[in-house]
C-alpha cells in the first residue's frame, strides 16, 4: 500500500513546525509498512488533486496568508471536487482559516476555499496558549498550542472537531474547537499537532487508505508509548490536576 501527501506551499504555510506533521504521517505509515511520500507544492506548481491521498495546509501570519489566496481562487475547484470526493485533508490555523468562507482582517479580506461553511473574523487581541480538548472521534485528549487573531464561527450543521477543555479554541466563547467535515480536520492546533496526538495522525492515514484502496482498514497497533505519556502529561498540567 502507498500514500502520497500533498503539502501546500510551505514555503509560506509553515508556522512553529507545522511540518513536523508530515514526519509525523511518514513516519507512522513507514512503521506499518506503508510507503509514504510527500510532493511540496510552491505557487506557480500545479497541483493534481487526484494523485493525492492527504493535503496538508499548514498556519501562516497574515501577510502570508494575503500572500496565497490569489492562489487558492485557481486551485478551488480541483480542492472542492477532492474534498467532496472524500479527499483527507488536515488544516491548521492559518490554512484551516483559508478552508473557510472568508477571513476578515482590519483593513483587508482573504477569500477562503470555501471547502467547508465557516467564516473567521480578527478581533481586538490574541488567542494564546497551550490547548486541551476532548473530541467524540478518539478517546484520548486533543492537545495542542493555539495562537491566532481570527474568530473562527461555524454554519449550521458542521460539526467542531472537540469541546475545549482548557484553552480558548474557535471563537473563545463557543467552547469548540476545530471542525470535522467528511474526511476533513480543520484545527487550530499547533505545535505540532500530530507528533503531539498520534490519534489523529491515524485518523487520517486510515481514512487516505480506506479511500484510496475502496476498502475498510484497520491499521496495526504501534507502541505509541512516549506519545501517551506526553500526551498525558498536558492533559494532566491543565485539566486533570494530579492532586484532585
Ligand atoms: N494569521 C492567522 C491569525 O492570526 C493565523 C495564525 C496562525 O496560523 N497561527 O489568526
Amino acid at each position: 500500500m502507498k500514500l502520497t501527501i500533498g503539502h501546500l506551499y510551505p514555503d509560506l504555510l509553515n508556522l512553529y513546525g507545522d511540518r513536523g506533521n508530515i514526519q509525523c504521517l511518514m513516519s507512522r505509515c513507514r512503521w506499518r509498512g506503508i510507503e509514504a511520500q510527500t510532493i511540496p507544492f510552491e505557487r506557480d506548481d500545479k497541483i493534481d488533486f487526484e494523485k493525492l491521498d492527504i493535503v496538508l495546509l499548514g498556519g501562516g501570519s497574515d501577510r502570508e496568508q494575503l500572500l496565497v489566496c490569489e492562489k487558492l481562487r485557481e486551485i478551488q475547484p480541483d480542492f472542492k471536487k477532492y474534498v467532496e470526493d472524500n479527499g483527507v485533508v488536515i488544516a491548521i490555523c492559518g490554512g484551516y482559516q483559508l478552508i473557510g468562507k472568508y477571513y476578515k482582517l482590519e483593513d483587508a479580506t482573504i477569500t477562503g476555499l470555501n471547502l467547508v461553511d465557516l467564516y473567521t473574523e480578527q478581533e481586538p487581541g490574541r488567542l494564546i496558549g497551550n490547548i486541551v480538548m476532548e473530541s467524540p472521534l478518539f478517546s484520548m485528549p486533543v492537545v495542542g498550542f493555539e495562537n491566532h487573531g481570527g474568530r473562527t464561527r461555524l454554519g449550521k450543521g458542521v460539526k467542531p472537531l472537540g469541546r475545549v477543555l482548557y484553552g480558548n479554541g474557535n471563537d473563545g466563547r463557543s467552547g469548540y474547537e476545530g471542525i470535522v467535515y467528511k474526511n476533513v480536520i480543520g484545527t487550530y492546533l499547533h505545535g505540532p499537532l500530530l507528533p503531539k496526538n498520534p490519534q489523529i495522525a491515524d485518523w487520517l492515514i486510515q481514512k487516505a487508505l480506506e479511500k484510496r484502496y475502496g476498502k475498510p482498514i484497520e491499521l496495526s497497533p504501534l507502541k505509541d508509548q512516549e506519545e501517551r505519556e506526553a500526551n498525558q502529561y498536558i492533559y494532566h498540567r491543565f485539566v486533570k490536576k494530579d492532586s484532585e
